[in-house]
């Protein structure tokens, strides 16, 4: 099967500075990501969100509320008919030295734990940081940046999720 792995923040919802997040429980669409994720999985792509989650363990988001807001919009994917197949989550704060928190493999290597016939191959990465792209990178997958700039790393520089479907 072939995957799309998308980032969460900043790519599928809006982002917002550490500090306000403490106050977010509702997520935010960007605009034309319900599009995008639609057009994706049309072209037979299964979706799986990567997403760091260091204020989780930085003690601003509670774990609670990290899952509340997943829930919503999860909820609020499916309503618009978007299947999302997962979600892993880095929970570490950044001084943890663990291996999910992206640009380490940790969140890629669960998920083929999990789905064993995913053909990286023909999956793809997609998010708004360098994180993201050098985790593309890493693991050798078509990767797409949303306005990031590097000289250095090998990806599609894209505006937004729907600037993507393109290329796909
Ligand atoms: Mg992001
Ligand atoms: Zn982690």
């Amino acid at each position: 099967m072939k995957v799309a792995f998308v980032d969460r923040d900043g790519t599928i919802n809006k982002d917002y500075q550490d500090n306000t997040w403490r106050y977010i429980s509702e997520p935010e669409l960007i605009e034309g990501s319900v599009e995008a994720l639609k057009a994706i999985s049309q072209k037979g792509y299964q979706i799986i969100i990567v997403t760091n989650q260091y204020l989780i363990n930085e003690g601003i988001i509670r774990l609670l509320q990290y899952k509340k807001f997943t829930e919503k919009l999860l909820l609020e994917l499916n309503d618009n008919g978007i299947k999302i197949l997962d979600i892993f989550y880095c929970p570490h704060s950044r001084d943890e030295n663990c291996n999910c928190h992206k640009p380490k493999t940790g969140l890629i290597d669960m998920s083929l734990k999990k789905y064993p016939h995913v053909d990286l191959d023909k999956s793809f990465i997609v998010g708004d940081s360098i994180s993201d792209v050098e985790l593309g990178n890493k693991i050798d997958v078509m990767t797409f940046g949303i306005n990031v700039e590097s000289g250095l790393l090998k990806y599609t520089k894209v505006e937004s999720l729907s600037d993507i479907i393109k290329y796909l």
